[in-house]
């Protein structure tokens, strides 16, 4: 590992909206008519938050540890990988600073909800949850996500080099 103190990654992922499943995201399951296609519970909000962790440890994606083709993943918790996710960031003696979350959504309200995302991701990284950021904005309808087709998140994270 580098002599730096601290490591910043940064994460994206998207989801396309499909009928028949239940919509996870941050951990939570929201309400809504559809949820997001995916082989695993497509938690597109804790996916973009592993790869911040896993690139700031300068460390595959999460798509090279959980293949989607894999099928022990079919439909997995997501906060399960992010777990696995936390012990490899914390193998290579790294802990997590903060981490700030931006979703991108026409559809449905993320506010709501959010305190219960941030209490899930504290737990799962060992922070408290005001360590945790996450907001949401639209599209204001244009694109894909404007026409309510999906999900997009951004993440970034900060490390801490602790060994
Ligand atoms: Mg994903």
């Amino acid at each position: 590992m580098s002599k730096t103190r601290f490591r910043i990654g940064s994460g994206y992922d998207f989801h396309p909206f499909v009928e028949g499943r239940r919509l996870f995201l941050g951990g939570v399951e929201i309400p809504h008519a559809r949820g997001l296609e995916g082989h695993s519970d497509a938690d597109a909000l804790l996916h973009a938050v592993a790869d911040a962790l896993l690139g700031g440890a300068g460390l595959p994606d999460i798509g090279s540890y959980f293949p989607n083709t894999d099928p022990r993943y079919k439909d997995i918790s997501s906060l399960l990988l992010l777990e696995k996710v936390y012990r490899l960031v914390r193998g290579k003696g790294l802990a997590v600073g903060n981490v700030d979350v931006t979703v991108i959504a026409e559809v449905p309200k993320i506010r709501p909800h959010v305190e219960a995302m941030k209490a899930n991701l504290g737990r799962v990284l060992y922070v408290s949850p005001d360590q945790i950021g996450i907001k949401a904005t639209t599209m204001e309808g244009h694109g894909a996500i404007g026409r309510g087709e999906g999900i997009a998140v951004h993440a970034v994270a900060l490390l801490e080099v602790v060994e």
